[in-house]
């Protein structure tokens, strides 16, 4: 079985491969601000402030256009339909502004989940249908690369053998159509933190996932070394009444992707999946202080764990544009460390950054 049908040519691999090792190089992770805008509105409504387009466009204005040393900490930024064509108080477009910074552009391309009927509430992801014209489209709007969350949960039923195959077979079929259109997929199997299971279990499954996940995409002819992998780190689940370390979860979590994931995907970039801010730097941090070997870079990818500080020193008020830019910042540079190993608490942290941003069953 020779290989005689060539998905992408060196050309095209070399500029994949660039745009990803861009994105994970040393001490860079990706701040996850493609809140759909009904999620963004679950965030707006805890600070008291409107889900209006205009609200959620000065929030994310004041994140984009924070120094220009953010790009020591950021590497990528995802973005969400609305707020790529949306502009700052000066109309220059978004995508301008991060990238004037070295920052590269990205973009939710899932359309959400889908019942997977006969299963025990299991879904699937919806969105292929019309999505090499979408990548074609937002590859000339300035956008390199894109995330696809599949969502997987854990009960004494679940997941299935059926969800776990048949979230791996789109998640592969995106990330080939990413790919053929010069986007580097983000690879998201989100296994939810709801429920009272152990670490072992979540290991357990995370392990069987990310198996999966990686067969379809070998057998879809995707060129790893152009793509990123964004997990969920092996936790106890959020009900769970046995507590474990950093150390704990950084030993369960390199572990299942030394089993699972190849050496040649460059980046694995983890969601923060409703752990506080302190919690996803803490865990973050102590995976790479692990003696384990880690052959890709191990960063952040998170969406609540990186905003949530911000929001809330905001609060939809004008004049805490300078606050919320030095909150975002501060978790910016903190998990910056942590992807080094280095994050060393000092002093008194802040209390917001120790509250849990769990919700239950998380859409996105
Ligand atoms: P959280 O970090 O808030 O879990 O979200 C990241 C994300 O992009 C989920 O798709």
């Amino acid at each position: 079985m020779t290989h005689q049908f060539p998905a992408l040519s060196p050309e095209q691999k070399k500029a994949l491969s660039d745009i990803a090792q861009r994105i994970v190089a040393s001490g860079k992770g990706i701040l996850a601000a493609d809140e759909s805008v009904g999620t963004m509105g679950n965030r707006l409504q805890r600070i008291n402030v409107e889900n209006t387009e205009e609200n959620r466009r000065a929030f994310r204005e004041i994140l984009f256009s924070s120094d220009a040393s953010i790009n020591q900490s950021i590497g990528g930024v995802i973005l969400f339909h609305e707020t790529l064509y949306q502009k700052d108080s000066s109309g220059k477009p978004f995508p301008a502004l991060i990238k004037e910074k070295g920052i590269v552009v990205g973009i939710k391309l899932d359309k959400g989940t889908a019942p997977l009927a006969g299963t025990n509430g299991e879904t699937t992801i919806q969105g292929l249908d019309g999505l090499a014209e979408r990548c074609a489209q937002y590859k000339k709007d300035g956008v390199d690369f894109g995330k696809w969350r599949a969502v997987l949960k854990i009960t004494s039923t679940t997941p299935s053998q059926l969800a776990i195959q048949e979230n791996a077979n789109a998640l592969a079929r995106y990330a080939s159509i990413c790919q053929q259109n010069g986007l580097v997929p983000i690879v998201e199997p989100e296994i939810l933190p709801d429920g009272d299971h152990d670490l072992q279990r979540c290991q357990y499954v995370t392990e069987k996932v990310l198996a999966a996940v990686y067969k379809a995409l070998n057998d879809h002819h995707v060129y790893l070394e152009g793509t990123l992998l964004k997990p969920n780190m092996v936790t106890a689940g959020h009900s769970c009444t046995k507590k474990y370390t950093p150390q704990d979860v950084a030993v369960a979590t390199v572990t299942t992707l030394l089993r699972t994931v190849p050496a040649a995907v460059p980046g694995i970039c983890f969601l923060s999946g409703g752990q506080s801010e302190e919690e996803a730097s803490l865990n973050l941090n102590a995976m790479n202080q692990s003696p384990l070997p880690k052959p890709w870079k191990l960063t952040f990818s998170y969406g609540r764990a990186l905003q949530a500080s911000a929001l809330a020193a905001w609060v939809g008020k004008s004049e805490n544009k300078k606050a919320a830019q030095e909150a975002f910042r501060k978790r910016a540079q903190i998990n910056s460390l942590a992807c080094r190993g280095q994050y060393v608490v000092s002093g008194k942290t802040d209390a917001a950054a120790t509250q849990s941003l769990f919700t239950a069953s998380y859409t996105y």
